[in-house]
């Protein structure tokens, strides 16, 4: 079976890895916080905090953004429920944004007419957080002059899109957003195992994370203390151990270093299938501004005007071809959960449009052309 997304390892992130396990520290040494400069500097972010997943990051980051009890988080409705789940461990309450079909982002025209209702019911959003769905940024700028007309914060899930970049700048360099945070999970462009991290410029977030990452306690306070024994320490938030160790660490930088190459194999891969794929009934993802995705997804359309193929005929048949399809992703208001909540159908149409439709097919950067071949020909097989 032939996956839809899976990681590369190679002997040196191995031996990056066992190195660790031979060294004095397994966690909170100093793999950690290297790993973090090298994001930081990567992204071009004056701050950088590993966590152990992208769920642990958003979590933190909503927290140090100051959401809390009786407030609203808004976000796409086409994303993973970690989005949107954050916002509820900290006991706000959550909306979702519909998401454009161009771009499958959270739509900038649906956010700003809903952002004018709930402006008017006294229901504006304290933050929200676009998701860079499949690696290709949301219009970041866009965002930007709306968080500053309404006054919310802006929070990036760009769990799919280290590498991407928005008009010159890497996703990442928080250049239009309080916080960014990336996922380091396996089928993710780069790996730590498990693993996040929050990118920021602001000393006061980055503060704030990293004291709750690690059970709200630090140990230097004896500047301003007389109990200033060297044994000491102190609680001074309620945290949690979201630490990242040093052996996910070491992975993660590895495979850091070979980021160009796994990116720009996944352009070439996009540009091979939208090549082999062109003759057929089928919606490709277009682009539509200045921005390069880090494609961590190639989700394909099928338009029910064009074909009476069914998107779960295809499913059926690609995976009895070998091919591991995917579905990205349930509109998460549509999940029992959410319904629980209040939510149902007809919140977002094009979301709800676009789930019934789509397909993810495989991609991840040591697919080998054959394997491609293998997939776009179990397609035309179907059609
Ligand atoms: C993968 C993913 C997450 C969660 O990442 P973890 O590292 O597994 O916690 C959150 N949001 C989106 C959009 C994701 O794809």
């Amino acid at each position: 079976m032939i996956p839809y997304g899976r990681q590369e390892i190679s002997e040196e992130d191995i031996e990056a890895v066992v190195s660790v396990l031979r060294s004095n520290f397994l966690t909170q040494g100093s793999v950690v916080p290297s790993f973090e400069r090298s994001v930081a500097g990567f992204c071009g972010a004056n701050h950088a905090v590993a966590v152990n997943s992208a769920t642990s990051a958003l979590h933190l980051s909503c927290l140090a953004l100051g959401v809390g009890k009786g407030d609203i988080v808004w976000t796409a409705a086409n994303t993973f429920v970690a989005s949107a789940n954050c916002a509820l461990y900290c006991g706000a309450s959550v909306d979702f944004v519909d998401i454009d079909l161009c771009d499958l982002n959270m739509s900038i025209a649906a956010l700003e007419s809903k952002l004018e209702i709930a402006r008017k019911a006294n229901k504006l959003p304290k933050l929200v957080i676009p998701v860079h769905f499949s690696g290709f940024s949301c219009d970041m700028a866009e965002l930007s002059r709306l968080s500053e007309k309404f006054g919310f914060r802006v929070l990036e899930d760009a769990s799919h899109a280290i590498g991407g970049s928005y008009r010159d700048k890497l996703i990442g360099s928080c250049v239009y957003s309080d916080a960014a945070v990336f996922s380091f999970h396996p089928v993710k462009i780069i790996t730590s195992g498990e693993g996040g991290m929050v990118l920021t410029n602001s000393k006061d977030l980055y503060g704030t994370i990293n004291l709750l990452r690690s059970h709200g306690v630090t140990r230097s306070r004896c500047d301003d203390s007389s109990d200033c024994n060297p044994w000491e320490y102190w609680q001074e938030e309620l945290g949690f151990n979201y630490r990242m160790t040093d052996i996910q660490a070491a992975l993660g930088l590895s495979q850091l270093s070979r980021i160009h190459g796994f990116i720009s194999r996944r352009r070439d891969l996009v540009a091979r299938y939208d090549q082999l794929l062109a003759e057929l009934p089928i919606n490709k993802p277009s682009i539509a501004h200045l921005s390069n995705s880090a494609w961590h997804l190639y989700p394909i359309t099928i338009d029910p005007k064009n074909t009476d193929i069914s998107r779960s005929k295809l499913y059926e048949h690609m995976q009895n071809s070998g091919v591991g399809v995917n579905v990205h992703y349930k509109p998460v208001y549509l999940h029992p959960f959410f319904k629980r909540l209040g939510f149902s159908r007809g919140l977002c149409p094009n979301a709800e449009f676009y789930y019934e439709n789509t397909l993810s097919l495989p991609i991840f950067s040591s697919m080998t052309y054959a394997q491609q071949d293998h997939i776009v020909d179990s397609i035309k097989a179907v059609f």
